[in-house]
C-alpha cells in the first residue's frame, strides 16, 4: 500500500508483534497423530460428514507403524517451532485400532522436541463401535 500522511494501522502486524512480545503463538487444539494424512485419494471426502470418513482415520491408524506416526508429528512440531509457536495442545487417540502406537510417538517427540516447545498432549479412550 502506497504510504501517504493518512496513518494506516496493519492489523496483522500489530496482533504479530503482541503475538511474538507474548513468547509466540499457540496451538491450542491439534491433531499430529493425525497430521499430514491428507491426500490426493482421501480429499474426495472433504464434504462427507465426521461418521461417513472414519474409515479414513482407521486405515491411517491401522497401516501406521509408531515411527510412520512419530515422522508425521516431527515434521509438524518442527514447522509450528519454524513458524514461532511456544506452545501445543494435541489430542492423542488411543483406541482398539491404534492402541498406544501415537501415544509411544507423542512420548517420543515430547523427548525430542520438549526444550523447543511446550507440548500437552491430551488421551481420551475412543469408542468407535
Ligand atoms: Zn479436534
Amino acid at each position: 500500500m502506497k504510504k501517504n500522511s493518512y496513518s494506516y494501522l496493519n492489523l496483522r502486524d500489530e496482533i504479530e508483534l503482541k503475538i511474538k512480545k507474548y513468547g509466540g503463538w499457540v496451538n491450542t487444539h491439534a491433531h499430529i497423530d493425525r497430521a499430514y494424512s491428507l491426500s490426493k485419494k482421501n480429499v474426495a471426502y472433504i464434504d462427507a460428514t465426521l461418521h461417513e470418513k472414519w474409515f479414513l482415520n482407521d486405515e491411517l491408524k491401522r497401516t501406521s507403524s509408531v515411527n510412520n506416526i512419530y515422522d508425521r508429528m516431527a515434521y509438524a512440531v518442527e514447522n509450528m517451532v519454524s513458524q514461532g509457536v511456544q506452545a501445543l495442545g494435541s489430542f492423542i487417540d488411543i483406541d482398539e485400532v491404534i492402541k498406544d502406537k501415537a501415544i509411544k510417538a507423542a512420548e517420543r517427540i515430547k523427548d525430542k522436541f520438549g526444550s523447543d516447545i511446550k507440548m500437552i498432549c491430551f488421551s481420551t479412550l475412543i469408542f468407535t463401535r
